[in-house]
């Protein structure tokens, strides 16, 4: 392996984000994430201040500061401190990988020759299914679960919520996605308006507003079906969870997993236990880490998951 070669990509990564974040917040134009989000961030607030859903919830919301830094974090610093370099690291092993096999491209479908509107909804359509499948994995894998569960400490919905999330579901989002998306030789990040678009979906599903779309909320995701998905009591055969939806409804009304028994406005948000976790951004990225339990011979690890409990016990029957 050329090691060489591989802390030059680390170094590029670390000089180019930089200047790349540097340059986005100084020099603020049409398409700059940072302003953008910002811009984007302020008007979705005054939303809420002006035509709130919960008209007794706080302009200044439980946890606003702690999500506004969530927010930064996740869409900038993260990148800055440590996914640029290991996601550039990663792609090209992999490549070095594929090379061994003497494969060159990975692309495999050719859609430059479409019309752009097509390569844009194809990308989109595609990214936002595979995240509804990876969302459904992040609530029925335990070990996943404890990473999601920082997005579901949320307790009252704002937009910045939105952003509340560990790290580490940016790489698992990011590593599931990676191989489709290089198959079509294009990422999400590649089409500015579609990852604005996004950004604004989601900000809108996580702040307090009486909003459905009207008959479109079949296909886009809304603050009502989110709100749904963060509520703490889970219907009793819906115990993993309901409206997986990140941008799009529609896959939770094709798979069946869409649950909207009331508008639920002030319905309790969380999860079980939701009272004990931490509370600091330093504490919540570390949980999940930390996270151990003592299962019954005293080993740490993390919690097992029904059918793994399930065989224990059918274990010791047998002795
Ligand atoms: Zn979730
Ligand atoms: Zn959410």
């Amino acid at each position: 392996m050329d090691l060489e070669k591989y802390l030059k990509i680390i170094g590029d990564s670390y000089f180019g984000y930089f200047h790349y974040l540097v340059n986005e917040m100084f020099y603020p134009s049409w398409t700059n994430y940072f302003w953008w989000l910002l811009g984007m961030s302020i008007a979705v607030w005054l939303l809420e201040i002006f035509l709130p859903w919960r008209k007794d919830q706080a302009i200044f919301r439980k946890d606003f500061w702690l999500d506004g830094f969530y927010m930064f974090f996740n869409y900038f610093l993260f990148s800055l401190i440590a996914y640029n370099a290991i996601s550039n690291v990663a792609v090209e092993a992999f490549n070095d990988f594929l090379a061994l096999f003497g494969i060159e491209n990975m692309v495999a479908i050719h859609i430059e020759a479409w019309p752009r509107w097509g390569q844009f909804l194809l990308l989109f359509l595609l990214a936002d299914f595979i995240q509804w499948n990876v969302h459904v994995m992040l609530h029925r894998v335990p070990a996943l679960w404890e990473f999601h569960k920082v997005h579901h400490s949320v307790e009252q919905m704002g937009f910045a919520a939105h952003l509340r999330f560990h790290w580490m579901e940016t790489i698992i989002y990011k590593s599931v996605q990676y191989i489709p998306l290089a198959m079509i030789g294009f990422g999400l990040e590649d089409f500015f308006i579609v990852h604005i678009f996004a950004t604004t979906i989601g900000h809108l599903n996580h702040a307090n507003l009486r909003i459905t779309y009207g008959p479109l909320k079949y296909i886009l995701n809304n603050p009502i079906m989110h709100l749904w998905h963060h509520v703490k009591a889970l219907p009793e055969d819906r115990k993993y969870g309901v409206n997986y939806g990140i941008t799009l409804s529609v896959w939770d009304y094709l798979f069946g997993t869409d649950y909207i028994p009331h508008e639920g406005r002030d319905e309790p948000l969380g999860f079980d236990g939701v009272e004990d976790f931490p509370k600091t951004f330093w504490q919540q990225v570390s949980y999940p880490f930390l996270k151990v339990k003592k299962n019954e011979n005293g080993k740490e690890g993390f919690p097992k998951a029904p059918f793994e409990q399930q065989m224990k016990i059918n274990e010791t029957d047998t002795l």
